[in-house]
């Protein structure tokens, strides 16, 4: 796993087959967004620059880029979400 670069689109994370992992910097949840979720987003969007905002309302939300799929499944290791499972519709992003 690792920080996106400038240069890293959404198209790339998409090609890429796995997903891409967002996680937000105010409350513990974890998710991540599956490759169906972020087509209308290709284009040139930029990872660093997808307006991304968690379901507890903050924007302080990071994305980062899986290399491997074992790396997802580690990602959204439920373990320190008190509220159960995260929940992958609560993402959206904000235009
Ligand atoms: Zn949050």
């Amino acid at each position: 796993m690792r920080e996106p670069s400038v240069t890293d689109s959404i198209q790339s994370v998409i090609d890429s087959g796995l997903p891409l992992a967002v996680r937000c910097g105010y409350c513990p949840r974890r998710v991540l967004i599956r490759r169906d979720r972020m087509a209308h987003f290709a284009g040139n969007y930029r990872i660093c620059a997808l307006p991304l905002v968690c379901s507890c309302g903050s924007k302080d939300v990071a994305a980062f880029i899986l290399e491997t799929p074992d790396e997802a499944e580690t990602f959204i290791e439920p373990n320190s979400s008190p509220g159960g499972p995260a929940q992958p519709g609560a993402w959206r992003p904000i235009f």
